[in-house]
């Protein structure tokens, strides 16, 4: 196109686009555009390729070591073969290089594969959560993914729609964009349809719409001229960064855990070297080469011992596991860190209508003309009888006009399905009143149909927003103009100047109380309400009056009652979060006492005056007042979507954890407020979801409850496997330094020089008897109490509470193994075997303690045959770690040796005592003294959690 779009008339845009408004492009045209432009995508950075990322798990400053003990292992062998001659210890010294490099390649593909699998599972997750556009194909609407859009595609827009690509607008209502990413300008543009013939900047060109602005308020519908890299913003996406994947903060704790650790395993490396040197050169009163690798060599023993090298794998892992799980239950979570906040949630704040409610609305009353009628019939049938206040059939003069104006100022519709069933489309409250209409025998296509003897004309629409609560069309009924407005009763009674009731048109200072009681009727058997009035109007205000112009002097005809049922499962989660220390807190813009009425009904308030927060109240409240009101309020109503920001920073300042759902644009700001942003992916714009952590697929309130329990999940399984392994990290380091501090003389064949455990045996622990059922708790169900304590405390470290339980079962474990060692050598055995006593032992203690640590109480606590894939891994370790000190290869290359067959008993089931020992003794203090009790047992909640 050589004239830009903006200059040429809609006509010849679409003519140069090879397009049509009415059927859009056809499927194949499409195909066959896309191929020619691309997909409407900017062009990301290049993913950084597989072989590097291998590399760059080399660096980890744990496999550095393994590749210094490799190059000291290799040193060792040639000293062997080139001065000593002992061919069969250089051998040793050589298989014992290869075990380490093997492992180097097992860690870093167990890294490496994580690290992918996390990638991909975010891939998925984020291209569920992509953004889609409505478009005409073939002459149908159709929602494609964003990326399929194509120059000449037809797509109409909404409030609350991302604009996706670069358009021209056919057609416009009340349509304005925001487009401060590329103008700088905050605030909303107008749009029009007409071509501007002069040239003028971007933020001036009214007529075109660019990809990654907003619809802020009304719809319309454009034509694509442009679509990815060709974009305005294309044209500037050099500039935006790509936003790097954040740590999350658990993942944050555990990288600065790693780097307080590599410091305290270089100083304990430093410490043995230092302590077995001396010993060496005390015994013999030399320094030989021989104790000097030795002596090395136990030092990298405990280096290994002390880095929890799995935690960070499994963390990752266990992250994504859960997130894609969440998925499956239809709770898309955005983020890792979204995951672990989810668990700590305290207090989440829903929106009434459709996440506790239904949102299938049905006209139940009205009152119009001074009278009330009942309405009869369910679903979006037309059939009902509509009847007065004495139950008998009415004929609708009496309540016509009310009618007409409720379906005029509509934009809802009842199609056919092909097998004859109603469907409704568009706003569930105006598809209410538009069965209500049919019910009547009033039907808006009809009205407005040509050949009637009517002569009505839609003009303009004002479409409904939720900080104005009404909505408007300006319609010509036989060349008058009249403004319909419909919208919260309260609202519109202060835009009104007559009412019409029985004995006529009456002035709204003598109507008021009785409208006002009749909506609170309505209200207090939980009807939301709409009330709906008119006004003639001059051509000129017709044509360019503001909705503040408009919806002024109104007569009131009517107020809808609108039965809106509350979701059956919501009372259960309810319970059920309630249980959980959860506070459920409802945002209406509905009024106060339909509010309360429906609060009442799922259990979020249990008084029938439970206190409800207005709207206009909060605005008279300042900052303060309402911080310290907020606690205890559990009903919002007849607010707008800046009092929800406002409710969400106060319980924030109490340190709440807040979750805040919302569907609308203007909701925003408040969900990117909350702790976890929740947006309903069925009737949630688009830029609620881009805004949010988690998309409730569903638009259902239980997958909240259900996604903070998998949360909780989540977090209580990292915290036991951080157990775990920190646990066995403390045992293994002590087992070693006991070894280096206590062992001050030979025993029998053992000499003083000689670890408790070799290099390759701490390896094996940390990489196949720790790190296989470490990762099955990752995966574990959630303990049976869970959803009956108190949410955790967010600014408590991970640790919290851990730490004294850490350092009892790592010292008493590390001693055992020490013992062990000590008893075989006193026994008279051999150094490596007396090593595989030690070695059996911390094997054995492991996965005995495996069973404790994935209970926050105790052992007994929980059926150990709950988890499949821990047992499998327990038996996998446990099998495989016998088989390393039978199989002659393994004897040669871990330094270990075949045992009686007492002592593999023995050696079995002799490490379980202390877990079980230390368990019963809890279980005993909590019988004795029921207040040291740190939880809650099931069914009883109330006692707060200490970690
Ligand atoms: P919520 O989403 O919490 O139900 P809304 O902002 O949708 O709150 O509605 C608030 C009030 O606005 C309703 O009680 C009703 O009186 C009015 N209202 C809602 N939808 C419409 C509509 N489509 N047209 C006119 N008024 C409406
Ligand atoms: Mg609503």
């Amino acid at each position: 196109m050589t004239t830009p779009a903006y200059r040429n008339h809609k006509q010849a845009v679409l003519q140069a686009l090879h397009t049509d408004r009415a059927n859009g492009l056809t499927s194949t045209d499409a195909a066959a555009r896309l191929n020619q432009y691309g997909e409407n995508a900017l062009a990301a950075t290049p993913p950084v390729p597989a072989w590097r990322q291998f590399l760059a798990t080399l660096k980890e400053p744990l496999v550095i070591i393994l590749f210094v003990a490799v190059v000291l292992a290799w040193a060792s062998a040639g000293y062997d073969f080139l001065v000593t001659g002992n061919q069969a210890h250089g051998m040793a010294a050589i298989y014992e290089s290869i075990a380490i490099l093997l492992l180097i390649g097992v860690n870093s593909a167990l890294g490496f594969w994580q690290a992918q699998r996390a990638q991909k599972s975010l891939a998925a997750l984020k291209t569920m959560a992509d953004h889609h556009a409505t478009v005409r194909r073939d002459g149908e609407w159709l929602t494609v993914p964003a990326t399929a859009l194509v120059p000449g595609d037809i797509i109409s827009l909404k409030t609350g729609d991302f604009i996706e690509a670069d358009v021209r607008f056919l057609h416009v209502a009340e349509l304005q964009t925001t487009e401060a990413h590329l103008t700088g300008e905050a605030e909303p543009i107008q749009k029009q349809t007409h071509a501007i013939t002069a040239e003028v900047q971007l933020g001036d060109r009214t007529n075109m719409g660019y990809s990654g602005s907003t619809v802020v308020a009304g719809n319309g519908l454009a034509v694509v001229v442009a679509t990815g890299m060709h974009t305005e913003l294309g044209q500037i996406a050099d500039l935006l960064n790509q936003v790097k994947q954040k740590k999350t903060p658990i993942e944050q704790t555990i990288h600065a855990l790693s780097k307080k650790l590599m410091v305290v395993a270089i100083a304990i490396v430093f410490l043995t070297l230092g302590l077995e040197l001396f010993k060496a050169y005390a015994a013999t009163g030399t320094l030989s080469i021989t104790a000097a690798a030795e002596a090395l060599s136990t030092a990298i023993a405990l280096a290994v011992a002390a880095i929890p090298d799995a935690l960070p794998a499994v963390l990752s892992i266990v992250l994504t596991i859960g997130a894609t799980k969440l998925a499956a239950a239809r709770g898309l979570i955005k983020s890792l860190n979204a995951v672990e906040t989810l668990g700590a949630t305290s207090f989440i704040a829903s929106d009434k209508t459709g996440t506790l409610t239904k949102n299938e609305m049905t006209v139940t009353r009205f009152f119009a003309g001074g009278r009330t009628y009942q309405v009869e019939g369910n679903g979006y049938e037309p059939a009902g009888e509509i009847l007065d206040a004495a139950g008998e059939p009415t004929d609708a003069t009496a309540y016509r006009r009310f009618m007409l104006a409720a379906v005029l100022n509509n934009e809802a519709a009842i199609t056919k399905d092909d097998d004859g069933t109603a469907k409704p489309y568009g706003n569930p409250t105006d598809v209410a009143l538009v069965v209500m209409g049919h019910k009547a025998g009033i039907d808006r296509d009809q009205l407005l149909a040509k050949d009637n003897d009517l002569d009505i004309e839609i003009v303009r629409v004002l479409p409904f927003d939720s900080t104005r609560k009404m909505m408007s069309v300006v319609i010509k009924d036989a060349g008058q103009y009249q403004v319909l407005t419909k919208g919260a009763p309260d609202v519109l009674l202060n835009h009104t100047d007559t009412v019409a009731l029985e004995r006529g048109l009456t002035p709204i200072e003598s109507a008021r109380a009785q409208v006002e009681q009749q909506v609170l009727a309505f209200a207090d058997d939980a009807l939301r309400t709409i009330a709906v009035g008119l006004r003639n109007i001059p051509e000129a205000l017709a044509k360019q009056g503001t909705a503040a112009e408009l919806e002024h002097h109104l007569t009131l005809l009517g107020v809808a009652g609108i039965i809106d049922p509350p979701r059956p499962e919501v009372r259960d989660s309810v319970r059920t979060l309630h249980q959980a220390g959860v506070q459920v807190v409802m945002i209406t813009g509905d009024h106060a006492a339909t509010a309360r009425a429906i609060a009442l009904r799922l259990g979020i308030v249990t008084d029938s005056a439970a206190r409800v927060i207005e709207g206009a109240m909060l605005e008279g409240m300042d900052d303060q007042a309402l911080y310290d009101i907020v606690p205890a309020i559990r009903v919002y109503a007849r607010v707008t979507p800046a009092h929800k920001q406002r409710i969400v920073h106060a319980l924030q300042r109490h340190g709440e954890v807040v979750a805040m759902t919302g569907d609308g644009i203007n909701d925003a700001p408040a969900l990117r407020a909350a702790d976890i942003g929740i947006a309903m992916g069925i009737n949630g714009t688009e830029v609620t979801k881009d805004a949010a952590d988690l998309i409730l697929l569903d638009d259902q309130f239980t997958t909240i409850e259900r996604s903070v329990a998998a949360g909780r999940t989540i977090f209580g399984n990292i915290k036991n496997f951080m157990r775990h392994e920190l646990t066995t990290n403390v045992a293994e380091v002590l087992a070693l330094l006991f070894g280096v501090v206590l062992m001050t003389q030979g025993v029998g064949q053992v000499s003083a020089t000689t670890p408790t455990l070799t290099a390759l045996m701490v390896l094996w622990v940390n990489m196949v008897s720790d790190a296989l059922p470490s990762f099955a708790l990752g995966y574990d169900v959630p303990e049976a109490n869970l959803m009956q304590q108190p949410p955790r405390d967010p600014r408590a470290s991970i640790l919290h509470g851990m730490l004294g339980r850490i350092l009892v079962r790592g010292t008493v474990m590390g001693g055992l193994v020490y013992v062990a060692f000590l008893w075989g050598a006193h026994a008279g055995m051999s150094a490596a075997e007396a090593q595989t006593l030690g070695f059996l032992t911390l094997v054995f203690g492991q996965l005995w303690h495996v069973f404790d640590a994935r209970s926050t109480r105790t052992l007994f606590a929980r059926n150990p045959f709950s988890n499949g894939k821990l047992v499998f891994a327990v038996a996998f370790a446990a099998i495989a770690s016998v088989l390393v000190t039978l199989l002659p290869f393994f004897n040669t290359v871990m330094g270990t040796a075949p045992l009686s067959g007492q002592l593999y008993l023995a050696v079995a089931f002799l490490p379980a005592i202390p877990t079980f020992v230390l368990s019963g003794l809890k279980e005993l203090i909590w019988a004795l003294w029921p207040a040291r009790r740190p939880y809650a047992k099931p069914g009883q909640p109330g006692v707060p959690a200490r970690d």
